[in-house]
């Protein structure tokens, strides 16, 4: 039931582009195009920094853009907005997600872009007003930046009511690229899955029920190295809203893998996994099954854009991401009880990058061989192989969390610092040895983790 996710993407290109004269530019692949302070694509903006920096060229097509509309593949995993933790365990944070976005490069400003969101919102998708909360910047003393006062009263004019108009610092309503960019006050809308209520306390708590669907970005500044604001050439608007996120609302659903964007996928993974079917439930012990499920399906998603835009699972960079997050898909599948073969995971995908299919499945299956190597072995050595081979260290204490062993942050923290010293030791020439022992004998024994006195301290010589 509801819009499906297709008409739910072409209506919103068709409202700015038809309705309100917006060019329709194509999503830029999901490896960014000369800048190298960026990883992935993590936002819409990112192929139109150029112009928000005043440094189009002016040959370009790029340079004559006024108002824009797209659809952004986007990537959060590693850099500055990295969301792969929360991958799985919540319902609305994905590794790849797909932003709608509308852009005015000097065009219109604030009362534009607000009402042409709300008319959108709430009439075009017919959202109800009275399930919507929007946030707006409260300013911040200590870096001179004063309340967008402006914002509210546009928002006040269109007929949001005071009590669904709430003020937010730095953090949430400042929308920053990266440590350097474009950036500027920003407005976002909320939507409450749940109604009958006043939710105004749960606006940008990070909770299911009121989750954040648009946020409208007013570029009028730009981040110097020395953290300065100077103020832009010209002033831009720059949206994002999450499909999958939008799709949710649209089709009655409060978790994205409810909508069709994720079902034919988790029925896949079903069909290949021998286990019970995704049943949606969250939580530490209720969701394991249903968690590895959405981590699956995230990843494939993850992989399946990312191989199809040329970036492949590797040693460096944005490589070692995507191969991190195959392990971890892998590693999540492994978790789940009764599952001991690993599957090809990427099967179900293959209709949509048919090249790219054998490459991701032979990459899986060339990885499971590690894993079934981690799944006998002990953290501290879990640690070594970190060191080694660059197993990503949120992996290491997912899989001493299954055994229901406590990673000792400090002392991981610790033997970090430590290895950092050494390293930089053996930089200058001097050999070094460190005892990495990550977990204490207690611990192990306590929780009744299968070990060798071997396992609980490896030593590791750097050499
Ligand atoms: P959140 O606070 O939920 O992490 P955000 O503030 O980091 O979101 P923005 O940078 O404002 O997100 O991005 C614009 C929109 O993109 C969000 O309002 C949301 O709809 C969507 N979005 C952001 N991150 C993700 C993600 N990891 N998966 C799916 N959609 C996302
Ligand atoms: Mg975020
Ligand atoms: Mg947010
Ligand atoms: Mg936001």
């Amino acid at each position: 039931p509801g819009l499906p996710a297709a008409r739910v993407r072409s209506t919103f290109l068709d409202f700015f582009r038809e309705k309100h004269g917006h060019l329709l530019v194509p999503s830029s692949p999901v490896r960014p195009r000369g800048d190298p302070s960026l990883l992935f694509v993590n936002a819409g903006m990112n192929q139109f920094k150029p112009i928000f920096l005043g440094r189009a060229d002016p040959r370009s097509e790029m340079a004559s853009y006024r108002r824009v509309v797209n659809s952004q593949k986007c990537v959060r995993a590693g850099g500055k907005h990295n969301d792969l933790e929360d991958v799985g365990r919540d319902v609305y944070h994905h590794t790849f997600f797909e932003m709608l976005g509308n852009w005015s490069f000097g065009d219109y400003f604030k009362e534009e872009a607000c009402s042409m969101a709300w008319s959108l919102l709430t009439e075009h998708y017919g959202i109800p007003a009275d399930r919507l909360y929007v946030s707006y910047f409260s300013g911040d003393a200590e870096s001179g930046l004063t309340a967008d006062e402006e914002t509210r009263q546009i928002w006040l004019d269109i007929g949001v009511p005071p009590k669904r108009l709430l003020p937010f610092g730095l953090k949430e309503n400042f929308w920053e690229m990266g440590d350097t960019g474009p950036c500027g006050p920003c407005t976002e809308i909320h939507y409450d899955h749940v109604g009958g209520r006043d939710a105004s306390s749960l606006v940008n708590t990070d909770g299911p029920d009121v989750v954040e669907i648009w946020n409208l970005v007013f570029m009028q500044y730009n981040r110097d190295v020395d953290r300065s604001l100077l103020l832009l050439p010209q002033f831009s608007v720059d949206t994002g809203m999450g499909l999958e996120r939008l799709v949710s609302v649209l089709q009655g659903k409060q978790s994205n893998y409810d909508t069709d964007l994720f079902t034919p996928l988790l029925h896949a993974i079903h069909q290949r996994s021998g286990v019970g079917p995704y049943s949606g439930r969250t939580g530490a012990d209720l969701g394991k099954v249903d968690t590895a499920y959405r981590v699956v399906a995230d990843h494939i998603r993850t992989l399946s854009v990312c191989i199809a835009d040329g970036v492949h699972p590797g040693m460096s960079g944005a490589e070692l991401v995507l191969r991190r997050i195959l392990r971890r898909a892998v590693r999540f599948w492994f978790s789940v009880p009764g599952d001991t073969e690993p599957r090809d995971h990427g099967a179900q995908n293959a209709a949509a990058c048919p090249q790219e299919f054998s490459e991701v499945s032979d990459a899986t299956k060339k990885d499971s061989g590690l894993n079934e190597y981690f799944v006998r072995t002990s953290g501290s050595v879990a640690w070594s192989l970190h060191r080694d081979l660059g197993f990503p260290l949120d992996l290491v204490d997912l899989m001493l969390e299954e055994r229901g062993v406590r990673v000792d942050h400090q002392e991981l923290d610790r033997l970090m610092a430590e290895n950092q010293k050494v390293a930089s030791e053996l930089q200058s020439g001097v050999r070094s040895q460190v005892t990495l022992d990550v977990v204490s004998l207690a611990e192990l024994h306590g929780a009744g983790v299968p070990h060798t006195d071997d396992s609980l301290k490896y030593r590791y010589t750097l050499d």
